[in-house]
């Protein structure tokens, strides 16, 4: 069995706890430890509670661009372990923040549903995309100017607790429309689960 990200052959130790416990990621020490956690606190208007899991470091960077980017589609496996954890919720909807049809045609998979899906997971997609920009290429202004980047699906049935999930988190302004659009369907308690969000400088 090899590490998941630098293809190198796990010791005999790792491999057993990982083949035991299928709570561990399948990655040596050397990348296990570049999860980072995120120490940093964080709200936003509009959700009750937001939870972030890792710093968006270099690693991170590189593992979500393989992932949505190129379509590199075991690397879920990776975030199977923190993922689980949200099948004790049971009586909130689990809502994966959607990514545009366009991407999700080249690459074969919606990203965050799959992760939800390798983990177990069940989960509602509530939401869609409309906006058909790309939003990272605008500023916190144009971004608020941006009408809908999201709208709740024609049909389905939003229950009064929900939570969203991301991959990253910057200013948050997907998630926050997310929460107003659940809102406006009846959902009245909204948390967010967020794997990871860029660490702010300290300044020396
Ligand atoms: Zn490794």
């Amino acid at each position: 069995m090899r590490c998941l990200l630098c293809d190198r052959a796990l010791r005999e130790l790792m491999r057993w706890s990982y083949i035991l416990h299928q709570n561990r990621q399948p990655l040596c020490e050397t990348c296990a430890a570049q999860f980072q956690p995120y120490e940093q606190s964080f709200s936003l208007l509009g959700i009750d509670s937001i939870v972030i899991h890792y710093r968006y470091n270099e690693m991170m960077q590189d593992v979500i661009y393989s992932y949505k980017g190129f379509g590199h589609i075991r690397l879920a496996q990776l975030f199977r372990p923190l993922l689980t954890s949200l099948r004790k919720e049971r009586r909130a909807s689990i809502v994966p923040i959607p990514s545009h049809v366009h991407k999700v045609e080249r690459i074969g998979f919606q990203p965050i549903e799959h992760l939800l899906q390798v983990a177990q997971v069940p989960y509602q997609s509530l939401l869609e995309k409309v906006y058909d920009g790309e939003l990272s290429r605008l500023s916190k202004e144009e971004r608020q100017r941006v009408d809908r980047i999201v709208r709740v699906r024609e049909g389905v049935r939003v229950r009064a607790h929900c939570i969203l999930i991301d991959d990253v988190i910057t200013t948050g302004t997907t998630l926050q429309q997310a929460a107003t659009v659940l809102r406006e369907a009846g959902a009245k308690r909204i948390d967010a689960f967020v794997l990871s969000r860029p660490v702010k400088k300290e300044r020396a």
